[in-house]
């Protein structure tokens, strides 16, 4: 069964090293094959009172769980502030996955809706949340009628009383990832990120205490609970524990979603997970964040890929979307591609970054780059920009400045 491939896989993850990639692609597990596998039965537990509220928050909080979109903010402690938050109380669950190079949570949508929706129902019920909205990606037409066709089988035979749950369609804006900004937009708004404190937990959606989860922290909530919190926590690598789903895109041999342990190092993501690099090409650089977590040469491939590790470098890991690039590429070219990316896709309404970042996409084009006038812009989006889009846009810039030197014509 697809359980049964499920947990080979994860046993394959356990032993070392597991040199076939665990893949993310094959059979689709629609209602029936769910609820075959034991589906719904943790939320029905949850609902009939074998299990309580409390001891799911433990659990979550144990495994060390975090937020899967990027931030990392600790899952279990996020149920916890919010449940003590007066009613009624919302949730609002991102699938907007707009970061560059990053589909994972599409795989694991079209692959597994209900091991997300139970995830999403267990959240609602343990925090006492009265309305799920689901904010789906606009681009993402076969997720939404995938959605729509098993939501229509869980109303009909609901395991227990089921919350209001409302799918919503972004519009195709970055910026709508953020998560106060999705608020704006569900709420009807234009997608601009919202000044915080107040935090969402206490003001967020319609004014109410609202839950924020991005799609894959869901998707592992089932299993956290069933198999314990040290299930998760169990895997890991160099110092590091949990499991990571990265989305791996560029030079390699078999780009994917690979289920690795976190604090792999791109060296060996590569090398046991996708097959080597792609033919005629050698490691010369990566982004290990998308186009906002930086970029590093390959003489860097060794840093553990997990949240918190790539800090002392000017990077992070955001969603896990690693982009490979091979010596024909540039990584100048990259960074140049990213900040025209920012420039689009800035919501305009802070100065630092709608003209921070357009101002450096001017700069970062000249054969020789003005390092004195960009380090400037770069101070100021990063200290004044109201959101991380903003905030991290002088990453890629940063990073072509410290480790390509040799790439725009002088260093700093
Ligand atoms: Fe909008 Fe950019 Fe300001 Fe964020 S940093 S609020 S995207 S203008």
């Amino acid at each position: 069964t697809d359980q049964a491939q499920f947990d080979a896989a994860v046993l394959a993850l356990q032993s070392v090293p597991p040199l076939s990639h665990v893949t993310t692609a094959p059979a689709y597990v629609g209602w029936d094959a769910y609820l075959a596998q034991g589906g719904y039965a943790l939320l029905k537990d949850l609902a009939s009172g074998v299990l309580d509220a409390e001891s799911c928050i433990k659990t979550m909080e144990d495994s060390g769980l975090r937020g899967l979109g990027g931030a990392g903010f600790p899952a279990g402690r996020k149920w916890r502030i919010v449940r003590e938050q007066p009613s009624p109380k919302l949730m609002a669950v991102n699938i907007d996955e707009g970061e560059p190079g990053t589909f994972k949570d599409r795989t694991y949508l079209e692959r597994d809706p209900h091991r997300f929706l139970e995830g999403m129902l267990v959240a609602a019920q343990v925090v006492g949340i009265d309305a799920c909205y689901v904010y789906l990606r606009d681009e993402y037409h076969g997720c939404r009628e995938l959605l729509e066709a098993e939501l229509a089988k869980l109303r009909a035979n609901p395991p227990c009383a089921l919350p209001l749950i409302e799918l919503r369609r972004g519009a195709g804006a970055y910026i709508c990832g953020e998560e106060s900004a999705m608020i704006e937009s569900i709420e009807g708004k234009r997608g601009e990120p919202r000044m915080r404190p107040p935090y969402i937990a206490q003001v967020g959606l319609f004014g109410r205490p609202t839950l924020e989860h991005n799609f894959e922290t869901l998707f592992w909530v089932r299993d956290i609970l069933q198999r314990g919190p040290q299930w998760f926590s169990s895997f890991g690598r160099n110092g590091r524990k949990g499991l990571r789903s990265f989305s791996v895109s560029g030079r390699v041999k078999h780009p994917g979603v690979k289920l690795a342990p976190a604090g792999i190092t791109v060296k060996e993501l590569i090398h046991e997970y996708c097959g080597g690099m792609a033919p005629g090409h050698d490691l010369y650089a990566y982004l290990p964040g998308g186009a906002s977590g930086g970029i590093l040469p390959a003489s860097m491939g060794d840093i553990p890929l997990d949240f918190d590790t790539l800090q002392p470098y000017g990077c992070f890991i955001g969603s896990a979307a690693v982009i490979v690039l091979g010596h024909q590429d540039k990584a100048r070219d990259a960074a140049l591609n990213m900040m025209r990316f920012f420039a689009q896709e800035s919501c305009g309404q802070c100065t630092p970054c709608r003209v921070g970042t357009a101002k450096s996409a001017a700069l970062m084009d000249a054969p020789v780059w003005d390092n004195t006038t960009l380090e400037d812009l770069n101070e100021v989006m990063a200290d004044a920009s109201i959101c991380g889009l903003g905030q991290a846009a002088p990453n890629p810039v940063r990073c072509i400045q410290k480790y390509f030197p040799q790439e725009i014509g002088a260093s700093l």
